[in-house]
C-alpha cells in the first residue's frame, strides 16, 4: 500500500478522498490554487502545494505542475477525483512516465470509453445493448440529417467528447436539424475542443441508471449494483438513490453482467460506471461508462456498507478486489442531494459570496454530509458551485425519505442563495416521494 498520495482535486471530492486515506494510515498532499489558499482539502490534508493562479486552466488542470508537486513531496500515487484530469489519459501516461501510479485505469481505457461514438462501436462489439442511433466517423451534415431522419424524431444530437449534461440538442423534426447541428457542433468545440458528433433516438420518459463496477489487477470485475439518477435538470443530476425503486433481481442481474461485460471489453481497472437509459417497461440500453468514481458513489457505499476509495486505494496498489460479487449485497435505501449555490427560480443560475452561516444537520449512521466547505468559507466563482452532498440511508426508502426531508429542514445556509428549499420541495412532490420517477420529473414540477 502507498505511503503518501496526493488529490489532484478541490473541494468536497478532495476532503472525502483524504478522510479514507487517513483512516487506512496514508499521509495526503492537498494541491490548491490561489483562491483555494484557506480551502477545506488543504486544511485537512497533512500537506498542501500551492499550484497557481485560480482558474483551472493555469492550477488544477495543469498536468506538469501536478506532476512536480508529486515529485516534490514524494507522493507515490494520485486520486483525480472526479472533473479535472480524472477522465484524461495523457495525464494518466504522464504520470507512468514519471513512476507514479494513477488511482484510476488504465489510460487505454480511460481512452476507449472517452468517446461516445468510438465508445459504442466497442460496446456493440460486447454485446452491449446500445441506444439506437448513428454513432458513425462520417460527419457530413447532409448525411447526419438523413440518419437522423431514418432514426426517427425525436433525436438527441451529442458530442462524442461530451460530459457534465453539456454539448446536447434535442431535435423535435426534421426541419430543425441543422440549426441544432450547427449550434451543437458549436458548444461541442467550445467546451471540448472536438465537433464529432453521435446521434440517438431520444427515448421519451426514460430513466438514468447507472451501475458502479469494479475490476482489479488480477482479472476480477464485480458490479455493485446499481443507482437510479433520473432526477436531473438540464441533463445533470440532482437527486441519487440505490436501490432503483422496482427494479427486479433479474434485471439488476441482466444490467450488473452488461456493465462488467462492457468493463471487461476495454480491461478496465479500479471503480467505473457504466450508464444506461431506461425505458419504463425496464429495457435498457448503454449510454457511456464515466471511467472514475463518480459524485454520487455515497449511495452505493450506504447500501453495500463498503468504502469505493478503500477498495480504489487497493487496488491501484496491485491488491485483489475486497469482496466477490456472491459477497456484496444490498441494505436498506440510501438518497442523495446536491446541495448547490444557485438559484433555481433563475434557470438554476450559480451564486457565489460568503457562507456567513452554515450549519448542515448533525452526522449519524442515518446521515452523512459530504462538504468542502466551513461557515465563513467562500464559494468562488472559479469552480463549481456545489456546497455539500447530503446523503440519507434507512432501512426502506420511505423512512429514507423522511430521513432527507427532515436533514433537508436542518440544513442551515446564509448568506447566498442555495437549492435547499428547491431540494425540499422536490422531495416532497409526489411523483419523486411515489417513485415515479423519468428524466423530465423535475420540468414537469414548475
Ligand atoms: P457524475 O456522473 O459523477 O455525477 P457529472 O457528469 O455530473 O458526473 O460530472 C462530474 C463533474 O465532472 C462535474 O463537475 C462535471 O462538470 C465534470 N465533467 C464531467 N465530464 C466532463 C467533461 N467531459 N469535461 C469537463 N468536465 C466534465
Ligand atoms: P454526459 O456525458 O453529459 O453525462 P450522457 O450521455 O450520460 O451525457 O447523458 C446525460 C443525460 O442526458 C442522461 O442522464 C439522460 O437524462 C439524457 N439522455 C442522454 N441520452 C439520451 C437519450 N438517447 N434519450 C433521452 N435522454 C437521454
Ligand atoms: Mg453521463
Amino acid at each position: 500500500m502507498f505511503n503518501k498520495i496526493l488529490i489532484a482535486n478541490r473541494g468536497e471530492i478532495a476532503c472525502r478522498v483524504i478522510k479514507t486515506a487517513r483512516r487506512m494510515g496514508i499521509r495526503t498532499v492537498a494541491v490548491y490554487s490561489e483562491a483555494d489558499a484557506n480551502a477545506r482539502h488543504v486544511r485537512v490534508a497533512d500537506e498542501a502545494v500551492l499550484l497557481g493562479p485560480a482558474t483551472a486552466r493555469e492550477s488544477y488542470l495543469v498536468a506538469e505542475k501536478i506532476i512536480d508537486a508529486c515529485k516534490r513531496t514524494g507522493a507515490q500515487a494520485v486520486h483525480p477525483g472526479y472533473g479535472f484530469l480524472s477522465e484524461n489519459a495523457d495525464f494518466a501516461d504522464a504520470l507512468a512516465a514519471n513512476g507514479i501510479a494513477f488511482i484510476g485505469p488504465p489510460a487505454s481505457a480511460i481512452r476507449a470509453m472517452g468517446s461516445k461514438s468510438e465508445a459504442k462501436k466497442l460496446m456493440g462489439a460486447a454485446n452491449v445493448p446500445l441506444t439506437p442511433g448513428y454513432h458513425g466517423d462520417d460527419q457530413t451534415p447532409e448525411l447526419l440529417h438523413r440518419e437522423a431522419d431514418a432514426i426517427g424524431y425525436p433525436v438527441l444530437i451529442k458530442a462524442a467528447a461530451g460530459g457534465g449534461g453539456k454539448g446536447m440538442r434535442l431535435v423535435e423534426k426534421s426541419a430543425d436539424f441543422p440549426d441544432s447541428l450547427a449550434s451543437c457542433k458549436r458548444e461541442a468545440i467550445s467546451s471540448f475542443g472536438d465537433d464529432h458528433v453521435l446521434i440517438e433516438k431520444y427515448i421519451t420518459k426514460p430513466r438514468h441508471i447507472e451501475i458502479q463496477v469494479f475490476a482489479d489487477t488480477l482479472g476480477n470485475c464485480v458490479y455493485l449494483f446499481e443507482r437510479d439518477c433520473s432526477v436531473q435538470r438540464r441533463h445533470q443530476k440532482v437527486l441519487e438513490e440505490a436501490p432503483a425503486p422496482g427494479m427486479t433481481h433479474e434485471r439488476r442481474r441482466q444490467m450488473g453482467e452488461a456493465a462488467v461485460a462492457a468493463a471487461q471489453a476495454v480491461g478496465y481497472v479500479g471503480a467505473g460506471t457504466v450508464e444506461f437509459i431506461a425505458n419504463q417497461d425496464g429495457s435498457f440500453y448503454f449510454m457511456e461508462m464515466n471511467t472514475r468514481l463518480q459524485v454520487e458513489h455515497p449511495v452505493t457505499e450506504m447500501i453495500t456498507g463498503q468504502d469505493l476509495v478503500e477498495w480504489q486505494l487497493r487496488v491501484a496498489s496491485g491488491e485483489p478486489l475486497l469482496l466477490r460479487q456472491e459477497q456484496l449485497q444490498i441494505r436498506g435505501h440510501a438518497l442523495e442531494a446536491r446541495i448547490y449555490a444557485e438559484d433555481a427560480s433563475k434557470g438554476f443560475l450559480p451564486a457565489t459570496g460568503k457562507l456567513v452561516r452554515l450549519a448542515p444537520p448533525a452526522e449519524s449512521l442515518n446521515v452523512r454530509v459530504d462538504t468542502g466547505v466551513e461557515q465563513d468559507d467562500d464559494i468562488s466563482p472559479f469552480y463549481d458551485p456545489m456546497i455539500a452532498k447530503l446523503i440519507v440511508w434507512d432501512e426502506h426508502r420511505d423512512a429514507a425519505l423522511a430521513r432527507m426531508r427532515q436533514a433537508l429542514a436542518d440544513y442551515q445556509v446564509a448568506g447566498l442563495t442555495t437549492n435547499i428549499d428547491f431540494l425540499s420541495r422536490l422531495v416532497a412532490c409526489p411523483a419523486f416521494a411515489g417513485a415515479d420517477l423519468d428524466t423530465g420529473l423535475i420540468e414537469r414540477q414548475k
